[in-house]
């Protein structure tokens, strides 16, 4: 199965964050990405938020 991940360089934010999160699935990525941007970044946890979210997800190994 290809590991996918999301690149908060990607999202905008002000924070400059950097972090790079991965998993094998798509919704357990999701979870993950949608726990880091409403902690870190104080977003809302909405469905067009996650929209968004599932837009930036990449298939592949995260790059170093
Ligand atoms: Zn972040």
């Amino acid at each position: 199965m290809a590991r996918k991940y999301i690149d908060c360089r990607e999202m905008p934010s002000e924070s400059n964050c950097t972090v790079t999160i991965a998993a094998d699935s798509e919704q357990e990525l999701l979870e993950a990405a949608v726990q880091h941007a409403v902690k870190v970044h104080g977003h809302q946890d909405t469905p067009a938020f996650r929209q968004q979210l599932s837009g930036a997800i990449h298939t592949g190994a995260p790059p170093a």
